[in-house]
């Protein structure tokens, strides 16, 4: 039986680089049961929700997701759809990896790392108030819990273990933030020492930002907190070629959700022009969450084949290729 995805195409770009890639996996040789679901700022006129209850029902039964990027309302209200989807389903690792592309022009070749961030926690907790009316100082929460902290960190080191992967490198702020970073390096170093056979490194993360900038090829498996995360995730993207390259997956106990990690790119919507590499790495994490090894495999090799070749380079990668030209690129490569 085919495995049943939540699909959502979401805003701008987001229905041009979706398609494309459910036409990718699909010609990967996997059948997968897609459920078309709406989300973001083009769900509100239909739904008058960005988060329609329909599209939560259908995670919630599919317990997989792949998504374009959505665009939040503006106005009172409205808070992140991508924060409330990661909270709603309990999303609280959330993996992004970097691996060099032959063909896209960087400062480094051979970067292959992966950062695994904290989803749910830390100073994204969402508590955060005005100290008085006059809004003369502000106070944000950071929140960090034992469980939260060992669960995550067990998760890279599982990460790292299922995938031949031979170090993880913690990174923390505990010299300053004793308590919270504190909290997460004590845990840490405590699910390390379950994991002998792989090794593990604690770093800062000012010197981790440098030591990445310096020599990323020192890296392998790194795991931190959601505002580290993030900013670190972003940096080590840049190594590679940029957002527009980037996968991601949110990963639960009970679901999943693959996404580019790009936004709705409004400046080409609706062009034809969007790179839709980063979603269809998005399905090559998913074929790979779904135990789909051969085609996920497959795909990446497609992908990466069409980029290097150059023959349908999309502008953001200095070429004039549309999306459709470089889908078939890659298409031409799985047949
Ligand atoms: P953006 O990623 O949409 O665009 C930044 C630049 O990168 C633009 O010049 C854009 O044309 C280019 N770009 C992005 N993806 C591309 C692709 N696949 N191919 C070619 N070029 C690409 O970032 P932004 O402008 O800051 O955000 C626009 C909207 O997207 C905002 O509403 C923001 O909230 C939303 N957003 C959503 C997500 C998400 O859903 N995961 C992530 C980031 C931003």
């Amino acid at each position: 039986m085919a495995t049943a995805v939540t699909l959502i195409p979401g805003d701008g770009i987001g229905p041009e680089v979706v398609n494309a890639a459910v036409e990718v996996i699909e010609a990967a040789g996997v059948r997968l049961d897609w459920h078309r679901a709406a989300a973001g700022a083009g769900a509100v006129p239909t739904h008058g929700t960005p988060i329609p209850a329909a599209t939560l029902a259908s995670i919630r039964e599919t317990k997989l997701a792949l998504k374009g990027p959505l665009a939040t309302p503006i106005g009172e209200g409205y808070r992140s759809v991508n924060v409330a989807l990661r909270k709603e389903f309990d999303l609280y690792a959330n993996v992004r990896p970097a691996r060099s592309f032959a063909g896209v022009e960087t400062r480094y070749t051979g970067v292959d790392l992966i950062v695994i961030r904290e989803n749910t926690q830390g100073l994204y907790s969402g508590v955060e108030h005005f100290v008085d009316e006059e809004h003369s100082a502000a106070e944000s929460i950071s929140i960090i819990t034992r469980k939260g902290s060992e669960r995550i960190v067990e998760y890279a080191f599982q990460y790292a273990k299922s995938r031949g992967r031979r170090k993880v490198t913690l990174v923390h702020k505990a010299n300053i933030l004793k308590c919270t970073s504190g909290l997460f390096l004590e845990t840490g170093r405590k699910v390390a020492a379950r994991h002998a056979g792989i090794e593990f490194k604690e770093l800062i993360v000012d010197n981790c930002a440098m030591q990445l900038v310096k020599n990323p090829n020192q890296f392998d498996v790194i795991v931190t907190t959601n505002l580290f995360g993030d900013i670190l995730s972003d940096l080590t993207s840049g190594l590679i070629g940029g957002l527009g390259l980037t996968s991601g997956a949110n990963i639960g106990v009970d679901a999943a959700l693959f996404e580019a990690v790009h936004g709705t790119a409004p400046d080409i919507a609706g062009k034809g022009v969007a790179n839709p590499s980063a979603v269809m790495l998005a399905g090559v994490m998913l074929l790979e969450h779904i135990g789909e090894r051969t085609a996920a495999d497959k795909l990446d090799t497609a992908i990466r084949e069409a980029i290097a070749s150059k023959e349908a380079t999309t502008p953001d990668l200095g070429g004039s290729a549309t999306s459709r030209m470089f889908t078939n690129a890659v298409l031409k490569r799985l047949r």
